[in-house]
This record gives structure tokens, C-alpha cells and sequence, in this order.
């Protein structure tokens, strides 16, 4: 097989600052050992993120010219609703400027006290929107997914069992809706199949739910639906990703991911009732229906985006790229989670740093040592971002302690990811001298973002 090739050229370039291990420490000490609060021209090689961080292509930047900023009516609109019109087949489609926007409208008027969520697994911003609404997010995630170093086809997919019986225990009428996450970014990036995604449409419908897709990833699973899941070989992703939304009543999605934009996202219904309430809201909260909280730039930026992810050379090489680093981390035999994820590579920090207490944050560690060691800028997806407390003020770890290495979308080439695996390589050769943390400020919601933190 010949080796595969970035699917594109590059245009335009901008430079990586360099900075020295002395200077990093100082700077990440000045960050209270937080890298979302370290500024970008102190990092390296960015992994904080795979959202909004994508390179536009040149048709999109020619699209971001001919978009048309009329208050009502703009044609960038049409484009943008026709693009998801023809991949999800929802007829309503509400633009949001983040993907969290078009939760916040949803989970505010299905959600509500005595409400429960059924999830694969939930996004952080999901799950908060859920809650602050009083419901309550419940992740029922099969039991491979659990297993980060165990490989599996299908490891973002939703414990079917579970869900039947949680559905029996809960109510189907105090379950507002269903949803997954695919690929499931919380879990890894793992896909949900094809097969999966049908049966918990058979469950929910035969009790009346509704399902709903979190689709900020959506080729990015069609991809590996193509890949791993018999009788789909030859079946175009487009044609994958279409059959995922005929089983779907409705999907959210943040346009930073799947569809190469730097903002934007969106809320696509098949309910009118429920498409009426949620216009009325985004007026309140984001903008006139013809644009919601966005430029007419992004939405024709968003609408060519949609259709450039489904091309296959581009997804090809997207899940190869997450394979290659992967590969280069298991055979250095870095804990690492397996099979490769869509959008980014995860170390799994309990077994990484296996002499640290989930107390003590193994995956913040981690993350500030590849900062200090390399510059390379990641994130904690562990108990500091999911993380609770009992009332004697003990923490309720997460179920996982991952680290997650996120590759933005057409930015990096292969030598920067054979930098990364360097630096991963040597921080894992010189794991015993990770050290714990704690915690000394947080707020009460999505506390990972602006937490304060130092070495215990
Ligand atoms: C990013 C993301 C969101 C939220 O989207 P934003 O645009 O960041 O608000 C929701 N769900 C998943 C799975 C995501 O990855």
C-alpha cells in the first residue's frame, strides 16, 4: 500500500513560537498549572482542542467573501440550512453559534426537575445544560468502553441492556429524549455502529422517546462504520452518515468540529411544535432565525464544510493520523487508548502515572509535564473535569482518567505529530517523577476551564 498523504497543499502559514523548558515553567506556574489559561503564543503544538481549530480550506475563505450579511432572508442562510437539510433530512434547522447553544435551547425546554437524559455518554457542555436545567444525565456506555488499553470496533456504543432498563426503572415518560454522542468525544472518540444507533431507535420508539444524535462528528463515525462494520465496505459515507439521521428525531451539533468552521453550530428538528419553541428562544438568546448567533460568513463557511468532510480522501487520511501517533505510543509501550479514537489520541493517565491517587489528578499532571516538557498544550478528561463530591467534601472520581491528545482538523503535518510522540515518550520514560496536585480555586460549573491548580 502506498503511504497516505496529507489531501491537501498548503497556501498559508503561520509560524510556531519556541520557547525553552525554563520559560515554560514559568509560564504554566503564572497559569496556575491550567493550560486553558496558558495564551496560545506560548504553546508549541496545540492538542488543547479539536474544535474551531480546523484549517479552512480555500473554498470555504472564498465563501467567507460571498457571504451575505442580511439581517432576514440571506441567502448564506438557504445554503447553510440546504447543507443540513441534505445530510440529517430534518426539515427545521435552527443555526446557534456554538454547539452548547443549540443544548441550552433544547435542554431548556425538554429538560427540567424530575427529567432524566439517557446518553452513550454526555459532553461536559451537555451534560451541564442538562443539569442546569434541573434534569438529570445519565451515561449507560457499553462495558468495552470502559477499558481504554482493550481494543474494540464499536467502543462508543450504548449499553442497550442498560438502557431498556433504565427505561423500565425511570419512566419513558420522564425521559425527554435519548441521545449519543458520535463518535463519543468523552469516551475517547470512539464510534457508535450502525447497528447500535438502529436498536436504540427500536427501544426508544416503542416507548415513545425520542432519540436524538450529538452529531459534531458525524463523518468521522460514518468513516469508521465504513471501516469496521460488516455490510457497509462499499457503501459511500455519505449515503452512512444519512441512514445514522433517518433513525434520529432531531440532532444538535457544533459546526468547530465536523464541519471546519471556527464557530458555529446548530439544532435540526423533524417536530415542528418543538422547532416553533425553540425559534422563540433563539431570538431571545441568540438571533433572528435566518442566523442565529452567526455572521452570514460563518454560515456559508459551515455549508461548504459539510460537504467537504464527506470526502473520503480527507477522512482517510483524518483516521490515519490518530492511528499513526497511536502506533507510535504503543510501541514505545505508552498506555494509550486502543483502538485510535477520530479526532484525537488518549492516554490513559491511571495507568500512565500509576503511582498518582485520582486524588491527586493523574491527568493534570500529566498534561502540565507535556507542556513543560515540550510545549505541546492538551487536555485533562478526567475526574478534574468530571470529578464530583460527596458531602463530606470527598471527590467521586470520573470513570476514567484520560488525557486527551485532540488534532485539529488539516493543521498539523506528520513531522509535528512525530515531535508529540517524542515528547510523549520521554515524559512516559520519566513517569516516576510526575507529581500529584490539588485544587485551590474552581467554580461551581465546568470547573476544568478556569480551575486553579498547584503540585501538592
Ligand atoms: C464540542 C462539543 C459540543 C459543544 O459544542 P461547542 O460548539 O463547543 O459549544 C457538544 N458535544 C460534543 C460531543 C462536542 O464535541
Amino acid at each position: 500500500m502506498k503511504t497516505i498523504i496529507e489531501p491537501f497543499r498548503i497556501k498559508s502559514v503561520e509560524p510556531i513560537p519556541f520557547n525553552t523548558r525554563a520559560q515554560r515553567e514559568l509560564i504554566l506556574a503564572k497559569a496556575h498549572f491550567n493550560p486553558f489559561l496558558v495564551h496560545s503564543n506560548d504553546v508549541m503544538i496545540d492538542l488543547l482542542t479539536d474544535s474551531g481549530t480546523s484549517a479552512m480550506s480555500s473554498n470555504q475563505w472564498a465563501g467567507i467573501m460571498s457571504g451575505d450579511e442580511s439581517y432576514a432572508g440571506s441567502p448564506s442562510f438557504y445554503h447553510f440550512e440546504e447543507a443540513v437539510i441534505n445530510i440529517t433530512s430534518m426539515p427545521f434547522v435552527i443555526p446557534t453559534h456554538q454547539g452548547r447553544a443549540a443544548e441550552k435551547i433544547l435542554f431548556t425546554l425538554v429538560g427540567g426537575q424530575g427529567k432524566y437524559i439517557l446518553s452513550n455518554t454526555l459532553f461536559d457542555t451537555t451534560r451541564a445544560n442538562i443539569e442546569y436545567s434541573g434534569a438529570t444525565g445519565i451515561d449507560l456506555l457499553c462495558k468495552e468502553g470502559l477499558h481504554p488499553t482493550v481494543p474494540a470496533p464499536f467502543k462508543g456504543n450504548i449499553d442497550l441492556d442498560k438502557l431498556q432498563n433504565h427505561i423500565d426503572q425511570l419512566g419513558a415518560g420522564n425521559i425527554p429524549l435519548v441521545i449519543l454522542t458520535i463518535t463519543n468525544n468523552s469516551g475517547g472518540g470512539q464510534p457508535v455502529s450502525m447497528h447500535n444507533i438502529r436498536e436504540t431507535s427500536k427501544i426508544c420508539k416503542s416507548h415513545g422517546i425520542p432519540l436524538f444524535i450529538d452529531a459534531c462528528r458525524f463523518a468521522e463515525n460514518s468513516y469508521f462504520i465504513k471501516m469496521r462494520e460488516p455490510g457497509y465496505e462499499n457503501t459511500p459515507v455519505e449515503v452512512i452518515a444519512k441512514e445514522i439521521f433517518t433513525y434520529a428525531q432531531g440532532c444538535t451539533m457544533s459546526a468547530k468540529k465536523d464541519a471546519f468552521a471556527n464557530i458555529g453550530g446548530f439544532l435540526a428538528l423533524h417536530d415542528a411544535e418543538l422547532a416553533k419553541a425553540a425559534r422563540n428562544l433563539l431570538i431571545v438568546t441568540e438571533g433572528f432565525p435566518t442566523y442565529g448567533g452567526l455572521a452570514g460568513r460563518d454560515l456559508e463557511a459551515i455549508a461548504i464544510g459539510l460537504r467537504e468532510v464527506m470526502d473520503e480522501h480527507y477522512l482517510k487520511y483524518r483516521i490515519r493520523s490518530m492511528d499513526y501517533l497511536t502506533n507510535k505510543l504503543k510501541s514505545h509501550h505508552v498506555p494509550v487508548m486502543q483502538p485510535a479514537g477520530g479526532h484525537a489520541v488518549y492516554l490513559d493517565a491511571k495507568s500512565f502515572a500509576a503511582h498518582l491517587p485520582v486524588e491527586q489528578y493523574p491527568g493534570q499532571a500529566l498534561s502540565c509535564e507535556l507542556y513543560v516538557a515540550g510545549g505541546i498544550r492538551c487536555c485533562e478528561i478526567g475526574s478534574l473535569m468530571f470529578g464530583k463530591y460527596d458531602e463530606n467534601h470527598q471527590l467521586i472520581p470520573a470513570q476514567l482518567e484520560l488525557v486527551r491528545l485532540a488534532i485539529p482538523r488539516r493543521v498539523y503535518t506528520q513531522s509535528h505529530i512525530d515531535y508529540v510522540a517524542e515528547v510523549v515518550c520521554e515524559v512516559f520514560d520519566q513517569r516516576q517523577s510526575l507529581r500529584g496536585m490539588k485544587i485551590l480555586e474552581e467554580p461551581a460549573v465546568l470547573r476544568h476551564f478556569t480551575a486553579k491548580l498547584d503540585y501538592i
